[in-house]
């Protein structure tokens, strides 16, 4: 029996596979590689080149390696470039996961954790959000998110198959043993520009909106440390492993961060002043979103271990510092 990772070459998959090879899990890894690193899957991991929508492969991989299992990372993460390319969204995220599920029903798989994301919710005025909190995606990324979390739960109701669904807030920071991180090239999210700017690798760091209603003009986040997210992995695959019923969790902290705080953190950990340029808002972002992590706690006994911005940023920069592109 072994666990197939999607996207297992991406930054949080190649995560899982370190932590699920650490358990003594057999893991296999697909991935296209279009943004994945083939050098970051653990090399204990079986490695398959090749796309989620490919169903003829993905019924191959599941049959031959007696997959028990599916984590689901592989898609597109960019909230604007999601504006813009909303179709892409809709094929590489949605009508890819459609294929997959439907492969994984096929080949008579049971357990499915799927990466999902805050960006379900969009904008609140709430201090934190929980699960059950109103469904307003404000992106064709959140949407495209969403609806594959709708096929899931239909999925799970017409079908021997469970999943859970884990609904990422801001997830940043890398392996504490320095074996994985953030290395996806033309990466956006904020602290690993913040990380390229203090390695003098960028210019300067925009931040995007300084007119939102949050007490100093910029977005808030709930920034997670990897790892602690890959323990939300673990925790799950034994929830179903255990024959819990399917469900949804919220993947953060329950406190935020400003883009100036976060932009204080990088240069309290580099030790140097960062360059940065005010700049309008960016399209699709909401104001302010943090996580009530009270269900991912109480159900499945969730105890984050790496909950401070320092050493997050600490992380990231010091994987930041391996790579010699931007
Ligand atoms: N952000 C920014 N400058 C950047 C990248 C991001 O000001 O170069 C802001 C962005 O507008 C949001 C926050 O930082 O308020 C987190 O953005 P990120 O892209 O990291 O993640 P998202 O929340 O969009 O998934």
């Amino acid at each position: 029996m072994s666990v197939l990772v999607t996207g297992g070459a991406g930054y949080i998959g190649s995560h899982m596979t370190l932590a699920l090879a650490d358990q003594g899990d057999k893991v296999v890894v697909l991935d296209n590689l279009t943004t994945g690193v083939r050098a970051q899957v653990a090399e204990a991991a079986t490695f398959v080149q090749g796309d989620i929508r490919d169903t003829k492969l993905v019924r191959e991989v599941l049959e031959k390696h007696q997959v028990e299992a599916v984590i689901h990372f592989a898609g597109s993460i960019v909230v604007p470039e999601s504006v813009e390319n909303p179709l892409f969204y809709y094929a590489n995220n949605t009508a890819a996961s459609r294929d997959l599920i439907e492969a994984c029903v096929a080949s008579g798989v049971k357990k499915f954790i799927f990466s999902s994301t805050a960006a379900v919710y969009g904008a609140t005025d709430q201090p934190s959000i929980a699960e059950d909190g109103i469904k307003a995606p404000e992106s064709p990324y959140g949407r495209s998110k969403l609806m594959t979390e709708w096929m899931l739960a239909d999925t799970a109701m017409a079908h021997d198959f469970r999943y859970v669904a884990l609904r990422y807030f801001n997830v940043a920071g890398a392996d504490p043993k320095g074996r994985s991180g953030q290395s996806t090239p033309r990466a956006t999210h904020l602290i690993k520009r913040a990380c390229q700017v203090a390695l003098g690798r960028v210019p300067y760091l925009g931040i995007f909106g300084t007119d939102y209603p949050t007490p100093d003009g910029t977005g808030i986040r709930d920034y997670i440390h990897v790892s602690d997210l890959i323990g939300a992995h673990a925790l799950a695959l034994g929830h179903l492993r255990n024959g819990a019923d399917s469900s949804v969790f919220n993947c953060g902290y329950g406190h935020g961060f400003s883009v100036r705080e976060v932009v204080k953190a990088v240069e309290r950990v580099a030790g140097k002043a960062l360059a940065v340029k005010e700049m309008p808002r960016r399209a699709g972002d909401p104001p302010m979103i943090v996580s009530n992590p009270a269900k991912l706690k109480a159900a499945l006994g969730w105890k984050p271990e790496h909950d401070a911005l320092d050493e997050i940023v600490a992380g990231a920069l010091a994987w930041e510092s391996r790579l010699n592109s931007t």
